[in-house]
């Protein structure tokens, strides 16, 4: 530990991606290795923004924030303000130049120096800027600070071989790094052994992973090798290009009871000449085609997507296109995006960008049906028994008296635990009957004790343990299946490395 740091606190505030959500748990790791502890919003000694580069006026809403900050930092000169991620990257020192009273600015290859630049400009007096072109280090190797005690990330890729025409991330994540299997499967051991139940595989292409140690199938069979870790109940993952999806990972999900039977596949358009135009090298066919094969071999999957609307060029006709292969899909939810011009892609300077009164139009239609999709999707689930993986994560669970989880296909479910039932823990997993459905949620009321059932998991004792190490109380016993060895195991999946 440094103690040079003498107990300063810090806060991370995160914009964007899962990508950016889990390099934050790693940055604030890292700041907490470097002897630095938590603080309260808007009072820390340090304050790091991690920042996308993707999103609507990112750049404007960064330097507004930048700007609100200057009184607190004229105010108080030992304050030190941070910016790392891909507007970091993008920007670097204009960064400086707008904002001159920010102390560190890092880009998304080098998070772990992030406690030496604090270090350095707090020496030197002045600001220190460090932006690299490529990785230094696999994020998932640094130390983190995991905001839930029962789920995960796991990186298993960075960056991104593709060059879609919105998008920024190549330019600034370079090409796919993939993480060696061995070295995924140890850390997804030492998350169960500390309790996690759940984990998510994350990459720009999750299904591309093994190009660059030359195992094509290696995606599928690093599902199949998660399948084998004893303790790990939850396997999802998140994002695969539908141009890259196999078959043989439709079968890996099928047969590896882990991995959940839920699937984001970006669609973007459902017009082949916009995809065209975005450099998406697949078409409407195949995506619904990959589609009707998950729902054949998975027939519960409940499928999401995302879909930019108002792509330059998009005409009306192109625009009923997405509609259509949105209302074959049947998305259990999407992300949807207005088109905006993102600055040193491709796409921002392209002809015919279309008028955002046309964008906002068929943005609302598309929403209409969307909602409309889900909701169906949902009353389909009315009368089902769900297994619910119980989280925080219901922001009206105290007004409704309900607790809140995700069902195996991700379904938000908000449910009453029953008079002179026993409730569950964050981490624990309960069985219930839908009894009303929303777009985007689940609701479900047990009429009795006997319509309830509840599973105390290594999660929820995990969740205990936290708990009592933040207010003092010795823990209570672990219960439920033993805690596995850290030492990382042996897959018997054979994977094929170049080197
Ligand atoms: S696949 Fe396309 S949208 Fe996704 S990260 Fe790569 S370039 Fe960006």
């Amino acid at each position: 530990m440094n103690t040079n740091t003498l107990q300063r606190s810090y806060e991370v505030r995160t914009y964007g991606c899962q990508m950016n959500v889990h390099d934050s748990e790693r940055l604030a790791g890292i700041l907490e290795d470097a002897g630095y502890v938590v603080g309260e919003a808007g009072s820390s000694d340090v304050i790091v923004f991690n920042t996308c580069a993707v999103r609507e006026n990112a750049d404007n809403k960064l330097y507004g924030n930048l700007g609100m900050l200057l009184p607190k930092k004229t105010e108080n000169p030992n304050l030190q303000i941070a910016v790392g991620g891909c507007l970091a990257q993008k920007d670097r020192d204009t960064i400086l130049k707008k904002a001159p009273w920010v102390d560190v600015v890092f880009g998304t290859h080098n998070i772990g120096s992030l406690p030496a630049l604090l270090e350095r400009a707090r020496h030197n007096e002045q600001a220190a800027i460090e932006i690299v072109e490529s990785l230094e280090t696999f994020p998932s190797n640094l130390p983190t600070k995991r905001d839930s005690t029962y789920a995960a990330w796991v990186s298993i890729s960075v960056g991104c071989n593709n060059t879609c025409t919105f998008c920024i991330v190549p330019s600034l994540r370079g090409k796919e790094r993939d993480r060696r299997p061995g070295e995924i499967l140890a850390e997804i051991e030492a998350l169960v052994a500390d309790g996690v139940i759940e984990i998510t595989l994350l990459g720009q292409n999750v299904n591309t992973y093994g190009v660059e140690f030359g195992d094509k199938g290696a995606f599928a069979k690093l599902l199949r090798a998660c399948g084998l870790i004893d303790g790990l109940e939850r396997v999802r993952f998140t994002s695969p290009h539908p141009a890259a999806f196999t078959d043989d990972v439709i079968e890996a999900m099928a047969e590896t009871p882990n991995v959940m039977p839920s699937l984001h596949m970006p669609l973007q358009s459902g017009s082949d000449r916009i995809l065209k135009e975005m450099r998406r090298s697949y078409r409407s066919e195949k995506f619904l085609g990959i589609i009707d094969r998950v729902r054949d071999a998975i027939p519960d999957a409940a499928i999401t997507t995302d879909i930019i609307v108002g792509f330059p060029g998009e005409t009306e006709e192109d625009f009923l296109e997405t509609m259509r292969v949105a209302e074959s899909s049947r998305f259990a939810a999407a992300y949807t995006f207005q088109y905006s011009i993102r600055p040193g892609t491709p796409a921002a300077t392209m002809p015919n960008q279309v008028p955002k009164e046309i964008v906002q139009e068929r943005f609302e239609r598309l929403i209409a049906s969307l909602n409309h999709i889900a909701w169906k999707e949902n009353e389909a689930m009315i009368g089902k028994r769900v297994e619910v993986l119980v989280a925080n994560e219901g922001r009206k669970d105290a007004a409704t008296l309900r607790m809140s989880g995700r069902s195996r296909c991700n379904r938000l479910v908000h449910f009453t635990v029953p008079q002179g039932a026993a409730a569950p823990r964050p981490g624990d997993i309960v069985e219930v009957t839908v009894t009303e459905a929303a777009p985007y949620h689940l609701i479900a009321d047990p009429a009795s004790v006997e319509e309830y059932a509840m599973r105390r998991t290594r999660a929820g004792d995990a969740w205990d343990r936290a708990e009592a190490a933040s207010c003092s109380v010795p823990p209570p016993a672990p219960s439920g299946k033993k805690v596995l060895s850290l030492t990382p195991k042996t897959t018997p999946i054979d994977f094929e490395l170049d080197d």
